[in-house]
């Protein structure tokens, strides 16, 4: 009987070790792959909420479920022209959630805490976004990229940030999606 069960996988170097850079690289992944899924003709961002190496939600920027998406407006093409930028700007600013946001809400519509996970986000979280990942006892968040216009954190945010023992890290990840 013993012989003909299967053999168990004793190869530990196919094993991901918890809290490995490998793991945080496979989390970092699936956020920039699922920045695909957003509608905003301008930047995809995609986040992966993990807790306990299972994903609890994830979140692309865009609009609320339901109301009128970005793409359904704007044309990519045309975004390299300033008053076009910003009429997105315009749009974006109200109507247009940020792909954490997007992610905490789907979490909040589950009803799965994220209360000590760990984010996994495309971009650098700007300001906004990082005090409401910061109010949920988030410890550790991951990036790939920056945000072109990307400005730094106000003195205040890295007091904040230090004070809570956040931590960010960058992740270089091939071919990220912007
Ligand atoms: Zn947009
Ligand atoms: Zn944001």
């Amino acid at each position: 009987m013993i012989e003909s069960m299967p053999r168990l996988e004793t190869n530990n170097s196919r094993v991901i070790s918890r809290d490995s850079h490998e793991e945080h690289v496979i989390f970092m992944n699936i956020a920039n792959q699922y920045a695909k899924f957003s509608k905003c003709q301008s930047k995809r961002v995609g986040c992966v909420i993990v807790k306990d190496r299972v994903i609890i939600s994830t979140g692309c920027n865009g609009t609320p479920a339901g109301a009128i998406n970005c793409c359904d407006i704007f044309e990519a093409s045309k975004m390299s022209d300033p008053e076009y930028r910003k009429l997105h700007h315009e749009f974006s600013n109200s109507m247009e959630c940020h792909a954490e946001q997007n992610a905490i809400a789907k979490a909040a519509r589950f009803g799965n805490p994220i209360n000590g996970a760990v984010f996994y986000v495309s971009m650098k979280p700007c300001e906004q976004c990082l005090k409401l990942i910061a109010n949920l006892n988030v410890k550790q968040i991951y990036y790939s990229s920056e945000y072109d216009k990307f400005i730094e954190y106000s003195p205040e945010v890295n007091k904040m940030i230090s004070q809570l023992g956040i931590q960010i890290t960058k992740i270089n990840i091939p071919d990220p999606v912007i």
